[in-house]
């Protein structure tokens, strides 16, 4: 199909492999087309970048102290007694002071928290 490099970017293109896209099936004329449309959503994948690293001068660079995705974070909020008060194995509850806590391990079922 003669579509130009600029079709993966469009927001025309069909990603059929029998029609380069709505505006011109057989593909555009020359190497520019007219009814080009960026794709926000191509242009977001283009910035991707996996959870604890970043982009730096087009290398991948890891970032350690980004130990946990914002998902993570989010799934702590549920069950790390750090926020719940209470152990997430044996469910007993924590000293009432338990948010001054800098260990979390469970003195009754002997649960270790690996997560800080
Ligand atoms: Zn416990």
């Amino acid at each position: 199909m003669p579509k130009i490099p600029d079709c993966d970017r469009c927001l025309m293109y069909s990603y059929d492999p029998h029609l380069v896209c709505t505006v011109h099936p057989t593909g555009p004329d020359g190497d520019r087309c007219i009814d080009f449309r960026l794709d926000p959503n191509t242009q977001a994948e283009e910035l991707w970048q996996p959870d604890g690293a970043t982009y730096y001068n087009g290398e991948l660079i890891l970032q350690p102290r980004q130990r946990w995705t914002q998902e993570q974070q989010l799934e702590l909020l549920d069950w790390h007694p750090m926020f719940t008060g209470f152990c997430p194995r044996c469910g007993a509850k924590y000293e009432c002071d338990y948010t001054a806590r800098v260990h979390w391990d469970c003195g009754v079922c002997g649960w270790m928290d690996d997560t800080v």
